[in-house]
C-alpha cells in the first residue's frame, strides 16, 4: 500500500502516520523526521535545511526530492509507504509522480486530514518530542513537563519552529503552497478527506475505515 498523508501543520499527521504504519507494516517516510535528523547530526544538508525550518520556510524542492530520490533507489518503501510531510508543493508532487512512474509505482490513496485553523495553532503551542524515540505528546496549559515522553521516559523538547510567529509563517505556507495538492489529487480521483478533530484514537479508526 502506497499512502500520502495531507494536513496543515498541527493536524496530527506524525501522531496518525505512527498508527497506520504500524498497522499496515508499511515504511514511515516524514520528510521533517528526517531532516530533523540531518540538523541533529550537523550533515551539509543538515546545516542548508536548518536556515529554513527554523523560520518556518519549505526548504528547496530540490533538496527534498534528492532525499526522496536516494530513499526509493535504495528501495526504501518497496513494500509499501505512508508520505507524511512530503509532497508539500506542486513540483515535489509532479516529481514524485514521475519518480513512482519510472519503478512502475503508484500512490493509491491520498489522505487530508483537515482541523480547523485555531485548534491547530493550540496543538502546535502546546506540542513536545521525544528526543529519544520522536513520540510527539501535548502538555497542558504551558506547563513545563516533568515526566518525559509516555512512552520511553526520554526528555521532551519545544521544535525550535512551534513558537508562535514561526506557526504563523508556516501555516501561511500551508495556505499558499500546499493546499493546492487537494485538488491535484482530488482530480487523479485518489483524495479522501478525514475529519481531524476529537481523539488520537477517533481519527485513527475514522483514517482505517477508509483503508
Ligand atoms: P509540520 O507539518 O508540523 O510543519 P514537518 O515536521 O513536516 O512539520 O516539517 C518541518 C519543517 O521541515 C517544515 O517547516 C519545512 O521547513 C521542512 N520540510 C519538511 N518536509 C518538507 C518538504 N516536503 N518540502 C519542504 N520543506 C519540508
Ligand atoms: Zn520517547
Amino acid at each position: 500500500m502506497r499512502l500520502i498523508l495531507l494536513g496543515a501543520p498541527g493536524a496530527g499527521k506524525g501522531t496518525q502516520a505512527k498508527n497506520i504504519v504500524s498497522k499496515f507494516k508499511i515504511a514511515h517516510i516524514s520528510t521533517g523526521d528526517i531532516l530533523r535528523d540531518e540538523v541533529r547530526n550537523s550533515s551539509g544538508l543538515g546545516i542548508k535545511a536548518n536556515q529554513y525550518m527554523k523560520e518556518g520556510k519549505l526548504v528547496p524542492d530540490e533538496l527534498i526530492i534528492e532525499i526522496i530520490r536516494n530513499m526509493l533507489v535504495k528501495g526504501g518503501g518497496k513494500s509499501g509507504f505512508l508520505m507524511d510531510g512530503f509532497p508539500r508543493t506542486m513540483v515535489q508532487a509532479e516529481k514524485f509522480d514521475e519518480m513512482l512512474a519510472g519503478l512502475g509505482q503508484s500512490i493509491d490513496r491520498v489522505i487530508n486530514i483537515s482541523v480547523d485553523s485555531e485548534r491547530l495553532i493550540k496543538r502546535l503551542t502546546s506540542r513536545r518530542v521525544c528526543s529519544s524515540c520522536n513520540n510527539i505528546c501535548s502538555i497542558s496549559n504551558n506547563e513545563e513537563d516533568k515526566e518525559g515522553c509516555p512512552s520511553c521516559g526520554g526528555s521532551l523538547y519545544k521544535r525550535k519552529d512551534d513558537r508562535e510567529e514561526v506557526i504563523k509563517h508556516r501555516l501561511k505556507v500551508y495556505e499558499q503552497q500546499t493546499k493546492p495538492l487537494i485538488d491535484y489529487y482530488k482530480k487523479s480521483g485518489l483524495l479522501f478527506e478525514v475529519d481531524g478533530s476529537g481523539t488520537e484514537t477517533a481519527v485513527t479508526e475514522r483514517i482505517l475505515s477508509i483503508l
